[in-house]
């Protein structure tokens, strides 16, 4: 479509958490939506290499993309809205930035240069910039730039910005700025000065911003808008006004009543057409009017931080909307769960997920909530770590083993149902050495999965070190939980089932990660529908009862 790609860069001022992603992700979608191949990449500075080691509390969850890049949650945001894969390219952290400028000091790259900040990271980062736009598979790369313009660790890549805009040339290159309109109750006013003096900072380094999108929580009224063109030095159609929506897939279709993508377009000297937002809009239709509402519970040991089952709860809503149906989620913190109170905490669930996890703590709760919803019929969804407790609580309490765990919570053990691959024994460092990204799996003939899926191999993303061990495969099987999903090349077992019962499923990979509002993952859609029938059946026995 076009000959250059073009880029927009988007930084944020005033304070973390304005939502830079989502308003990144609805910029593309809409560009999407005229035609153009977009993609977005995330670039966080800190020093991690990747977020793969940090504790979801902190960062919240850890997304991975089909190459096994573990990467920052916004990437999952640009999978849902644009439902085109992202890879490792589309997330670079400082860590990752300076591990390579090292490597090349190592390698004499340098010829015996001093290495510095100012041009040898710079240029590392322009170079990462570049690498999307230079594939030739699109025409538009957005870049967000991580944490707030002003801080210190932001500096060399407001710097490469400022390099790369004049790189690039005009038309070529525009920088969003995203900051905070707060609005002061007890003087009744919305406040433009934190953006004035945000724009300022950019400004000190030498950038200026040529859209800014105000974060509010009231309207943004026609004086308030000329005082930030005014004082802010961008024209008035390139004040945006992004106020707080119900729901994040609002916004799309908010930035398009505010004209983003007109002035981003027009800037960037590219033609604009009507979005077509069919897809999108029908999936908000059937979002926003459900028919009827089912509870699920999420059983895991990071519930106090919403963002820590980030992908999880967006399969929700997306696998919601198709079948019409609110699905209430229900954090439940698994440390709090014992053999006493788990009928009071889970009797009057639709379904119960486990979620993935690491280390022991909480685990007895989540093997009481598997044992639980198994003698109650209740729908039941593993996934990794869920899927093993799942493995755990069988060879346990049916299979009747004795000292039965996971060698990663006792690597004694006498019963090692899960346990580590041979490969993985000798590993000692922690990031990047889980069995990641997407591996192949067959699934078995007259399964609840193969239905689900309607074929017979499917790919989907892994995170994890510790795999179903084989040894203990025929017993399982024989005792009543089948491997239903197996992976072609190392027969590991990918899917287990219990075909007597309404709905038991445990997958050692992660479905959330590939649900998009364009393609709701099918066995989120077919939990919430198991889920739902679970309910009606419920109802239907307790009024026989009456
Ligand atoms: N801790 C488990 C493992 O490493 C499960 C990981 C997960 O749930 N993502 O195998």
């Amino acid at each position: 479509m076009t000959t250059t790609t073009k880029y927009i860069f988007v930084t944020g001022g005033v304070t973390s958490s304005l939502g830079k992603g989502i308003i990144a992700a609805s910029l593309a979608k809409l560009l999407q939506a005229q035609g153009y191949r977009v993609t977005i990449q995330k670039l966080d500075p800190y020093i991690n290499v990747d977020p793969g080691t940090l504790n979801p509390y902190e960062h919240g969850e850890c997304y991975v993309t089909d190459d096994g890049a573990e990467t920052d949650l916004d990437l999952g945001h640009y999978e849902r809205f644009l439902n085109v894969p992202t890879s490792q390219a589309n997330n670079v952290t400082t860590g990752r930035i300076y591990q390579s400028v090292i490597q090349k000091e190592r390698r004499g790259e340098y010829l015996g240069k001093t290495v510095q900040v100012i041009p040898h990271i710079t240029d590392e980062i322009k170079q990462r910039i570049q690498i999307l736009g230079k594939s030739g598979d699109y025409d538009i790369v957005i870049t967000e730039i991580g944490g707030t313009v002003g801080d210190i660790e932001s500096l060399p890549y407001v710097e490469a910005v400022r390099q790369l805009k004049w790189d690039l040339g005009e038309h070529n290159a525009i920088v969003i700025h995203l900051t905070l309109v707060p609005y002061l109750s007890a003087a009744g006013e919305l406040k433009t000065k934190p953006t004035q003096h945000s724009v300022k900072t950019l400004m000190e380094s030498g950038v200026m911003a040529d859209i800014l999108v105000c974060r509010t929580e009231h309207e943004l009224g026609e004086s308030i808008r000329t005082k930030l063109a005014r004082f802010c030095n961008v024209t008035q159609d390139s004040v945006i006004q992004s106020i707080d929506a119900s729901t994040i897939y609002d916004v799309p279709n908010l930035m398009l009543e505010e004209g983003l993508d007109k002035v981003v377009l027009k800037k960037l000297n590219l033609k604009r057409s009507p979005p077509d937002l069919t897809i999108w809009n029908q999936f908000l239709n059937r979002h926003k009017n459900p028919t009827s509402e089912i509870t699920i519970g999420l059983i895991g040991k990071y519930v106090e931080l919403q963002d820590s089952y980030k992908s999880i709860l967006e399969a929700f809503i997306h696998a919601g909307a198709e079948n019409e149906v609110k699905v209430k989620v229900e954090s439940i913190h698994s440390g709090y769960l014992d053999e006493d109170n788990i009928k009071l905490k889970l009797s009057h669930l639709d379904g119960v997920l486990v979620a993935p996890g690491f280390g022991e703590r909480g685990l007895e709760g989540k093997i009481s909530a598997v044992k639980y919803v198994r003698e109650h019929n209740i729908p039941f969804f593993g996934i990794c770590l869920g899927m093993q407790m799942a493995v755990i609580e069988f060879s346990r309490n049916v299979l009747g083993l004795k000292d039965v765990n996971s060698t990663e919570m006792n690597s004694t053990t006498a019963n090692p149902v899960i346990d580590l691959m041979e490969e993985q024994k000798n590993i000692t460092d922690k990031g990047g050495t889980m069995r990641l990204g997407a591996w192949s799996c067959e699934l078995k003939e007259n399964s609840i999965v193969r239905n689900v899926y309607k074929t017979d191999t499917i790919s989907e993303r892994h995170r994890h070190r510790y795999e179903f061990n084989n040894d203990y495969k025929t017993q399982i099987e024989a005792a009543g939980m089948v491997a239903t999903g197996l992976n072609p090349d190392t027969n590991l077992v990918e899917i287990i089932e219990i075909p007597n019962h309404p709905w038991f499923v445990g997958v050692q990979y992660h479905p959330e990660y590939k649900s998009t509002v364009a393609n709701p993952h099918p066995l989120f859609v077919a939990f919430v529908k198991a889920a739902l029938n679970h309910k009606i059946n419920k109802k239907g026995v307790s009024m026989a009862q009456s």
